[in-house]
C-alpha cells in the first residue's frame, strides 16, 4: 500500500511523513477513520514508508514523500508478508475453528481480505469474510497476550517491529488490560497503529495511551467528481422517484431543468457514477457511499439497483446525456428520465 492509493488525504498524509522522515514517531498511535476513507489502508502505508529503504520526495504534486513500492521492504509490507509486522483483529468462531478462536487462527485468511479489498474492507464485510455474525467477533485476552510475547522478542529484520491493532474498541476488558503495559511502556523502534473509526467505545485507558491521527472523513476513495455540488439534488431527486407525487415531481424538474446545458450535463454523469458504484455496491460488495447526509437513505438505496435495472437505468440516463447534448428542451427531457428510473427501481 502506497500514499498514493489513498484519496483524500493529502493534508493527513504529508504530516505523518514529515513527521516520520525527522524521526519523532511516537510508539502508539491511532488512525481514527472509517475503513472506506482508508484508514486500514492509510495505517499499512505508513509502515511501508517507514520500512522503506528508498523514500521518495517529491517537489511537485500533492504528497510531498511516498514509499517507493519497489524495495524489498515495501514488497514485504505490501503483500503483508513482512515478518515484524503483526496484525491484530476481531475474530470469532467458525465453521473451522469450533473453540478458542484467535488471531492466529486466521492470519492467512485476513491478509486475503486486506489484499483483495485494496484495505478498504469494512468490518462487516470482514465478519461476512469469516462467515460469523458481528456481534460474535472480538479480540480476546489470548491475542493481547500474544501480542506482549512478540513485541518481547527481538525483531526478526533487525528493524521496526510494527503492530497494527484493527478496531481495539472490540477488545475485551481483559484483553486491553493485557495491552495497557505494552502502551505505558515504550520498547525502542516498535510503533503500535490502532485503526477505528471512532473513540467512543475504546477504553480510556487506552485512549489516553495513543497519538491520534485523524483522517477526513466522508471524501475517501469513491468520492464522485462533483459530489458536494450534486448529492443533494440528486438524494432529493431519487426520493420522489419512489413516491411519484406529481407536483413535487414538476417542481424538482424545473429546477434541474433550470441549471445550464453544461451542469445538467454534469449532473447526469455523476448519476450515472453513482448509479455504477451503488451496482458495484450490490453485486461485488465495494463500498460505495452517496453521501447526502442522510443516514438511512446512504444505507438503503444502493439495494435498488441490482443486475435487474442497471441496464435500463444506464440506458435511460444515457439517452438524457444524448439529449440534453443535442439541445431538447430540459424539462421533457428530465421528466422523461425520471419515470424511466422510477420504473427502472421497481423492477429491482
Ligand atoms: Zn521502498
Amino acid at each position: 500500500m502506497q500514499f498514493k492509493d489513498i484519496v483524500g488525504q493529502r493534508d493527513v498524509i504529508n504530516r505523518l511523513t514529515e513527521i516520520i522522515d525527522s524521526g519523532r514517531v511516537s510508539h502508539a498511535q491511532m488512525v481514527l477513520g472509517d475503513e472506506r476513507d482508508g484508514s486500514l489502508a492509510l495505517a499499512l502505508a505508513y509502515l511501508q514508508y517507514l520500512c522503506c529503504e528508498h523514500r521518495m520526495h517529491h517537489a511537485e504534486g500533492d504528497l510531498r514523500a511516498d514509499s517507493c513500492g519497489e524495495c524489498p521492504s515495501c514488497k514485504k509490507v505490501s503483500q503483508l508478508m513482512h515478518p515484524d509486522l503483526h496484525l491484530v483483529f476481531p475474530n470469532a468462531t467458525t465453521e473451522r475453528v469450533k473453540s478458542n478462536p484467535s488471531c492466529a487462527d486466521f492470519e492467512g485468511e485476513f491478509r486475503e481480505f486486506i489484499l483483495a479489498h485494496k484495505g478498504l474492507g469494512t468490518l462487516e464485510q470482514w465478519y461476512d469474510h469469516l462467515g460469523v455474525d458481528n456481534k460474535q467477533g472480538m479480540i480476546r485476552e489470548s491475542d493481547a497476550a500474544q501480542i506482549v510475547r512478540t513485541l518481547g522478542m527481538k525483531a526478526y529484520e533487525g528493524g521496526w517491529r510494527m503492530l497494527v491493532i484493527w478496531r481495539p474498541s472490540r477488545m475485551n476488558a481483559s484483553a486491553a488490560n493485557e495491552l495497557l503495559k505494552t502502551l505505558e511502556e515504550p520498547m525502542p523502534q516498535t510503533l503500535i497503529l490502532l485503526v477505528d473509526d471512532s473513540l467512543e467505545e475504546l477504553l480510556p485507558t487506552i485512549r489516553s495511551r495513543v497519538q491520534v491521527v485523524r483522517m477526513k472523513t466522508g471524501n475517501g476513495n469513491r468520492k464522485t467528481e462533483g459530489s458536494e455540488e450534486f448529492a443533494p439534488m440528486l438524494v432529493g431527486w431519487l426520493r420522489m422517484l419512489f413516491k411519484l407525487k406529481m407536483k413535487e415531481l414538476s417542481a424538482q424538474v424545473d429546477k434541474m431543468a433550470a441549471m445550464g446545458r453544461e451542469q445538467q450535463k454534469q449532473f447526469l454523469s455523476y448519476t450515472l457514477d453513482v448509479m455504477r458504484d451503488c451496482f458495484l455496491q450490490t453485486t461485488a460488495g465495494l463500498p460505495c457511499r452517496i453521501e447526502s447526509g442522510d443516514e438511512k437513505f446512504d444505507a438503503m438505496f444502493p439495494n435498488m439497483v441490482t443486475v435487474n435495472n442497471i441496464d435500463l437505468i444506464n440506458d435511460a440516463l444515457n439517452d438524457a446525456l444524448f439529449a440534453i447534448g443535442r439541445n431538447a428542451y430540459g424539462k421533457i427531457a428530465f421528466m422523461e428520465l425520471s419515470f424511466r428510473i422510477s420504473k427502472a427501481l421497481k423492477k429491482r
